[in-house]
């Protein structure tokens, strides 16, 4: 979603400029208000995929932890997901195994 907004908002901002310079070297006409109404749409989806991006960060913050492998939410306490907790478990083990011998 950020992303989607941040490349459409670059596209808008590089047509708006490409526009520009069409309209006044090949058809020598100047679409100003075109060209501002474009640029300014793209810089306002760049500002929307900035201010979505910082309160996706801060959500990710308060929400508490979440699993290293899969990025579900675990419960408190927890490090793993319950998929990944066996996994983990697991691996574990095996690797004191392999010390051992
Ligand atoms: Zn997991």
């Amino acid at each position: 979603m950020v992303v989607l907004l941040r490349t459409l908002g670059v596209l808008l901002i590089a047509a708006g400029l490409i526009w520009m310079s069409i309209s006044e070297v090949v058809l020598k006409q100047s679409h100003g208000a075109q060209v501002r109404g474009m640029i300014l749409a793209g810089a306002g989806l760049l500002a929307i995929s900035i201010v979505l991006s910082m309160f996706s960060r801060a959500a990710e913050r308060l929400g508490g932890r979440r699993c290293p492998r899969c990025g579900k939410p675990v419960a408190h306490g927890h490090i793993y997901c319950s998929d990944h907790l066996k996994e983990a478990v697991n691996q574990f083990r095996d690797s004191q195994r392999q010390k051992g011998n």
